[in-house]
């Protein structure tokens, strides 16, 4: 048995009922062989692998909080410090009632290969919590949020673990957890990312994800001598991320027919009026389903399924294995051409090998979504030159940001024998600048 399979095997055994994190783990695993079997020896020695796939440390506490009605409510908080050979801790906080920690591991440790992508200090870290948000009332995400950092600013810090946002941690709950940080600690320090403008923010954060991914996209299609111009889009969500990249889509000449939430998707064969959907999730936080009063001639279907509807790109933006092998199949059948995901891990592992197989170009999360967090990044570059950067100057970064990443994704792909294999190249290149670091770092 070779070292990548006798590791997946001891993550396996380790780690039970953890299928997310075994998940993501044999994806990484399998593309790294070829890398690994080259040198096997030295990596052996020091364990090199047996260390990656360890967390540096989980961070696992109770969030005791009171809602309207006076009852006291408890939640599981997490924050999963996976591994800072590279740089400090920095990976989003995620509130959903689906968080355990075989999500977190999963997401913590793609987000080590993601950050070493993006060619800055960051090592990777992740967390979050079971709270669901949806249905709260201000006061109430504000308690629980006031009390998860009163546990958890014990373990972060401008140079020790940066959190961002993630599913259910927007602006909003970035500023009752910086808050509370600053109270308690005194501190007005970049431990946080994804901050509002007037206190610490960094502008094009907000659609740093979303741009970044069109950015990528856009690299993909020049390759092959292709562009945005005329494609038919889907995009899934209709979070943050899929925001965004409705919004730079549109802008590079694509148009988008249709997006989703977790209840049903929409169809506008006219083209997404973006304003609409950002009236109806940033402002009322409402249903997709709303879509239909601003657009009577759009089409809203309830439950799953968005892509049935055709189109040349698929990007989908909500959540981990949201398209399945029937759902690239029926792609595959009706002529789509790329899907890059803007989540993390949307597609399964046989949806993602069979759209590879049928000649679909695929960009993997890792470096396809990688945009937000290099943003936030440059966030914590201004905040410590206590600067901002104009809007252009933040941009014009990530844009090469994203270039830099298609290039070595590429590029890694190709000098192991695997042209044109994304996830294979991007699992290697993230993996390469983790491994040297780790290697002249001794056993720690
Ligand atoms: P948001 O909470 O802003 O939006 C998530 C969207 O996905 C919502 O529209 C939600 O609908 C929808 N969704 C969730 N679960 C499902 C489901 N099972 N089926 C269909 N739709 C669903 O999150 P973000 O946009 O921030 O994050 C989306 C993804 O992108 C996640 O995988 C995240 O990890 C990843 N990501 C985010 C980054 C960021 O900067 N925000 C950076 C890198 C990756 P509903 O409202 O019904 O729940």
């Amino acid at each position: 048995m070779g070292y990548t399979e006798e590791i997946y095997e001891r993550v396996v055994a380790k780690n039970p009922n953890e299928p997310e994190f075994h998940q993501a783990v044999k994806e990484v695993l399998d593309s790294l062989k070829d890398v690994i079997d080259a040198n096997e020896a030295a990596y052996r020695k020091v364990s090199l692998l047996e260390r990656m796939v360890e967390p540096e440390r989980i961070i696992s506490f109770k969030v005791p909080w009171v809602d309207d009605n006076g009852n006291v409510q408890v939640n599981k908080g997490y924050r999963v410090q996976f591994n800072s050979a590279i740089g400090p801790y920095k990976g989003g906080l995620r509130f959903h009632p689906s968080v355990n920690q075989s999500i977190l591991k999963f997401l913590g440790f793609e987000q080590i290969f993601k950050n070493s992508l993006t060619g800055l200090p960051i090592g990777g870290g992740k967390g979050g919590s079971d709270f669901d948000p949806k249905g709260k009332s201000d006061r109430e995400v504000m308690a629980f949020c006031q009390s998860f950092m009163t546990e958890l600013f014990k373990y972060i810090g401008a140079d020790e673990d940066v959190p961002a946002g993630d599913i259910g941690v927007g602006g909003r709950e970035i500023g009752f957890l910086y808050g509370q940080y600053k109270r308690i600690t005194g501190l007005y320090e970049g431990v946080l990312t994804g901050k509002g403008l007037t206190w610490g923010g960094s502008l094009v954060r907000t659609q740093a994800t979303g741009y970044g991914l069109v950015y990528i996209v856009n690299e993909m299609l020049a390759a092959v001598n292709d562009s945005l111009e005329g494609k038919t889009a889907v995009v899934t969500g209709s979070g943050n991320v899929a925001i965004y990249a409705v919004e730079k889509a549109t802008q590079l000449g694509a148009k988008v027919v249709a997006m989703c939430d977790s209840n049903g998707y929409i169809y506008d064969e006219n083209g997404i009026n973006l304003d609409a959907v950002k009236e109806i999730k940033e402002v009322k936080r409402g249903r997709i389903s709303e879509y239909v009063d601003y657009v009577p001639t759009a089409v809203y279907t309830a439950g799953k399924g968005i892509w049935n509807i055709n189109c040349d790109l698929f990007l989908p933006c909500a959540t981990q294995n949201e398209l399945d092998l029937d759902g690239a199949k029926v792609l595959v059948a009706n002529g789509c051409k790329l899907v890059a995901e803007g989540a993390n891990m949307p597609t399964t592992r046989e949806a993602t090998e069979y759209l590879k197989e049928n000649g679909v170009l695929f960009m993997p999360g890792k470096a396809a979504n990688a945009g937000g967090v290099a943003t936030s990044a440059l966030e914590m570059s201004q905040n410590s030159q206590r600067l901002s950067w104009t809007f252009e100057e933040v941009d014009a970064k990530l844009l090469q940001i994203m270039k830099d990443i298609y290039a070595k994704t590429a590029d890694a792909a190709k000098r192991y024998g695997h042209e044109g294999d994304f996830v294979a190249g991007a699992n290697i290149a993230g993996f390469e600048k983790v491994a040297e670091a780790m290697m002249a770092q001794g056993i720690v």
